[in-house]
């Protein structure tokens, strides 16, 4: 079975994979100290959670930060985000199926 990108397959497999790279780099973050972290993984599950069918704003709304900091981590222009933002935004989570 081939799943492509993992980061873009919504399979359960696929997403603990993605799930568990997240923690690690939370878990590097943390051990270093910096109170920022990268924000690609975090661009990586809106872009799931985008693929589900949700909404920047309903993701944004969910997740208690406004519509264009959601923006700019998903489409990139943001590179650093913080230790809290990261938490908060990949604790959303992924439906095992599209409704
Ligand atoms: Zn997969």
């Amino acid at each position: 079975m081939s799943h492509g990108n993992f980061r873009k397959c919504p399979c359960p497999t696929c997403q603990e994979r993605k799930r568990a790279e997240a923690r690690d780099y939370m878990r590097a973050y943390r051990a270093t100290g910096p109170r920022t972290t990268d924000a690609r993984p975090i661009a990586w599950h809106i872009g799931v959670l985008l693929a589900q069918g949700m909404t920047l704003a309903g993701i944004a709304a969910q997740a208690g930060y406004s519509h264009d900091t959601l923006a700019s981590i998903s489409s990139g222009r943001v590179r650093r985000v913080r230790t809290t933002t990261a938490e908060d935004l990949l604790s959303i989570p992924v439906r095992s199926a599209a409704a």
